[in-house]
């Protein structure tokens, strides 16, 4: 793929990339970040750190109060690379252990937390007031940033997405149909939440990557962010 074609002086703008577990998320944001030369951020990454520290530090999943006051206590540092994020909680590289299950599970379960998720919309706010971004995760579009100039509603069906994550997933963890359970349960818990739950923004673009390879998938979003950024560069919004 040929790297950041946008124009010189080109506006940099916010690409909101919203969508369920296992629709292809993270891959999409990384190639359009190396792209267009933008910095990626997956907010999962964040909500994922946040439960490991409460797993540590023994804190119950269920205390949302508590939640938030570890994750002022904690540093959660995100380094965008060519694949992804690395992560760091308070100094330590925590990245290969932010994608077992148990921390999967947990991040799931932190996330419900009104208190919890105000934090977070904060630190993911302050990271992109430059714009220059694609910001991964379930409420960008909605909630981090309801102005973006682009938003893309990634999902495909439930079966794909958990056979995606299964071939992911190291060789020694749990089998395909439980693995589908959880996503499953993950999703159902993150669509039906009372604060930000998954739902498309409405002035998202959808794409379901069901039936689509993902050069088809890249291609769809590289056309609609070229359309924007030339409407933007045009109009100046
Ligand atoms: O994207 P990822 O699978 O790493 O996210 C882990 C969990 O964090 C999700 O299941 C979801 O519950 C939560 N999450 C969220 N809001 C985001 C990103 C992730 O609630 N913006």
């Amino acid at each position: 793929m040929s790297e950041a074609k946008s124009l010189p002086g080109a506006r940099k703008v916010v690409i909101a990339i919203d969508g369920p577990a296992g629709s292809g998320k993270s891959t999409l944001a990384a190639l359009l970040a190396r792209k267009y030369n933008y910095i990626n951020i997956e907010t999962g990454a964040m909500y994922r750190a946040l439960a490991l520290k409460a797993m540590q530090s023994g804190a119950s999943l269920d205390d949302g109060e508590k939640l938030a006051m570890l994750a002022q206590q904690s540093r959660i540092e995100l380094a965008p690379n060519r694949e992804g994020n690395r992560v760091l909680l308070d100094g330590a590289d925590v990245s290969e252990r932010l994608r077992s299950q148990d921390v999967t599970d947990a991040a799931s379960r932190v996330s419900v937390h009104p208190r919890v998720r105000e934090w977070m919309v904060a630190q993911q706010r302050a990271m992109g007031t430059n714009g220059g971004i694609v910001m991964e995760g379930r409420d960008i579009g909605t909630k981090v940033f309801p102005e973006a100039e682009v938003k893309i509603f990634l999902d495909a069906a439930p079966e794909i997405r958990g056979t995606r994550r299964f071939m992911q997933s190291p060789a020694t963890e749990a089998p395909e149909a439980s693995v589908l359970a959880e996503l499953q349960a993950r999703d159902q818990r993150d669509r039906t939440r009372a604060n930000s739950p998954l739902v498309p923004a409405a002035d998202a673009v959808m794409i379901d990557s069901t039936y689509l390879t993902l050069d088809q998938v890249v291609a769809r979003a590289i056309a609609l962010i070229d359309a924007r950024l030339a409407q933007s560069q045009t109009t100046g919004v």
